[in-house]
């Protein structure tokens, strides 16, 4: 049986167990410590944000960022439908209703159109949404002049969830910093990883502080403990962090190899002219996280997986849109069918940056073999 290749794998450094042993040494074991902080300053040095709080995951990232914006019971918020479900989750932890809206074929992100009609519609029935959460999906950046003017024309305030999407810019701007939240993920497949963990970035420094406050139990301040607010206990480790800091010396070259994945399969499988690629459109430069393809039919598709499947080599499809899940059965959802017709036809392939030339060789000699 040939070696494994997998969709994402972590791929270290070695460098990372320097901060690491770092925390050792100094006893900070704690969800807190020097590692933490310097995670937050490489963060907002890396992203131009103005404050950073590191937290246990990028959920808990998009959890407080609906809490500190008032989200509550029965409150509607608009969602970017063609997600990982964890966008979406936090709505359910506060009772709130998730609305979602469909993507536009061109990044395959939250078209503009359908959240005007959303927010038009839901103004109508008279229920104004507390926030957008948007996603930019693979890494390719949503389309955001035209989002953010949404935003802004209506006054709901967006949450960006550049889980995926760390090191991707538009217009040169990197993605997380276009709204007072932005949120990453450190899980263990995404393209730094501190195995599990994420951050919430802001332009206000007092929203980072906000978050940092209620990730720590709610602590008021005083000597013995006491809590006017109910807090969680969201906060990223000293020790995880010190994997963090050595990823976040790597990231961009994190960037290139999967860029250079993404050129490798494009060009190698240019003759079939049935497979398509998401492109970059002028001013959106995506960190290529996942090189993802469209085939011709749900049937394509399926071949192509199997057969590289019996070749020990994973790949998968595309996030099964959030208005298909059953857990979100019946709640309100502004869709022309864009992603659910991607979903059936669209697969990612292996797409680590530690992927070898002999492994990317094999992927793709056997996705020619399959075509
Ligand atoms: C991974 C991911 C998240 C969640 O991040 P965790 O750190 O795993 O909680 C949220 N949204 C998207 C789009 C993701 O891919």
């Amino acid at each position: 049986m040939n070696n494994k290749i997998w969709l994402s794998s972590p791929h270290l450094t070695g460098e990372e167990q320097k901060y690491v042993k770092e925390a050792f040494d100094t006893n900070w074991v704690a969800p807190l410590g020097p590692n933490v902080n310097g995670l937050e300053e490489d963060i907002c040095k890396y992203t131009g944000a103005k404050s950073c709080s590191a937290l246990s995951s990028g959920t808990a990232a998009i959890h407080l960022s609906l809490i500190m914006l008032g989200v509550e019971k029965g409150d509607e918020v608009i969602c970017s439908s063609f997600t990982f479900s964890a966008t979406a989750n936090p709505i359910r932890y506060q009772q709130a209703i998730p609305i979602f809206v469909d993507s536009e074929s061109q990044t395959w992100n939250m078209s503009p159109e359908l959240l005007e009609e959303a927010i038009v519609d839901r103004l109508s029935s008279g229920s104004k949404p507390k926030a957008i959460i948007l996603v930019h999906l693979y890494g390719m950046p949503a389309k955001m002049e035209e989002l953010m003017a949404i935003s802004e024309k209506y006054e709901i305030p967006v949450i960006e969830d550049a889980a995926e999407a760390l090191g991707s810019k538009y217009r040169d701007q990197p993605m997380g910093t276009f709204s007072d939240y932005g949120i990453f993920s450190f899980n263990g497949n995404k393209i730094i990883t501190t195995s599990g963990g994420g951050a919430l970035v802001s332009k206000n420094t007092e929203i980072c502080k906000k978050a940092t406050f209620l990730a720590t139990q709610a602590r008021d301040q005083a000597p013995h403990y006491q809590h006017s607010e109910i807090g969680y206990n969201y906060r990223m480790s000293n020790i995880i962090a010190g994997i963090g800091r050595g990823q976040m010396e790597v990231l961009d070259d994190r960037v290139i190899s999967r860029r250079k994945n993404f050129e490798f399969y494009k060009k190698e499988l240019s003759e079939f002219t049935d497979i398509h690629f998401v492109e970059e459109s002028e001013g959106f430069y995506a960190n290529r996280w996942l090189t993802t393809i469209l085939t011709d039919s749900f049937e394509t598709r399926e071949e192509i997986r199997l057969s590289l499947e019996k070749d020990n080599i994973e790949s998968r499809p595309l996030w099964k849109p959030m208005h298909l899940q059953p857990v979100f059965k019946g709640f309100p959802v502004y869709s022309d069918g864009t992603s659910e017709d991607f979903f059936n036809r669209g697969l990612c392939l292996p797409s680590g940056s530690n992927l070898t030339t002999n492994e990317l060789n094999r992927v793709v000699s056997k996705l020619k073999s399959t075509l």
